[in-house]
């Protein structure tokens, strides 16, 4: 199902032009407008998911799959010496279009990025007490 008031629906089902690297059936893959580095790409799926939650099984598998072909394209054609598998959930976390999307960027020496956090520094009770409020 697409939403009428998502913008990655209309890019992803072609209403609205996009740089496509890639399209099939479910997916289609393009350039970010707002790249990290060159080459940063999305890949989005076709049907509405506002995140990792509501995707389906189905495409949630197949995703990483896609993601895996289009890092390997990449670093074929780029000048790429690493790459960087992004998904956002939330605006908590940085999510800033609520339509299921992966990023894949391509990383260079000195492109002069940072994705990453500040290490905690949990105690073993800490990280003991959260492991039981996820597995208990
Ligand atoms: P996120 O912060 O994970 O929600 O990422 C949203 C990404 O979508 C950002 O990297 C934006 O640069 C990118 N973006 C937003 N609108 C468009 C658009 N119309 N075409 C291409 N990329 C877009
Ligand atoms: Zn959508």
């Amino acid at each position: 199902m697409k939403k009428d008031d998502c913008i990655f629906c209309k890019i992803a089902n072609g209403e609205i032009p996009s740089k496509t690297l890639y399209e099939d059936k479910d997916f289609r893959v393009i350039l970010d407008m707002g790249p990290a580095a060159k080459g940063h790409a999305l890949i989005l799926p076709k049907e509405h998911a506002a995140n990792l939650y509501e995707l389906p099984d189905e495409l949630a598998a197949k995703v990483l799959v896609l993601a895996k072909r289009v890092a390997a394209r990449m670093t074929e054609r780029l000048e790429n010496t690493g790459l960087n598998l992004v998904q956002n959930n939330g605006e908590v976390a940085g999510q800033t279009v609520m339509h299921f999307h992966m990023h894949v960027i391509p990383r260079y020496e000195d492109d002069g990025q940072k994705i990453g956090w500040i290490p905690g520094k949990p105690s073993q009770e800490e990280l003991e007490a959260v492991k039981q409020q996820i597995t208990e």
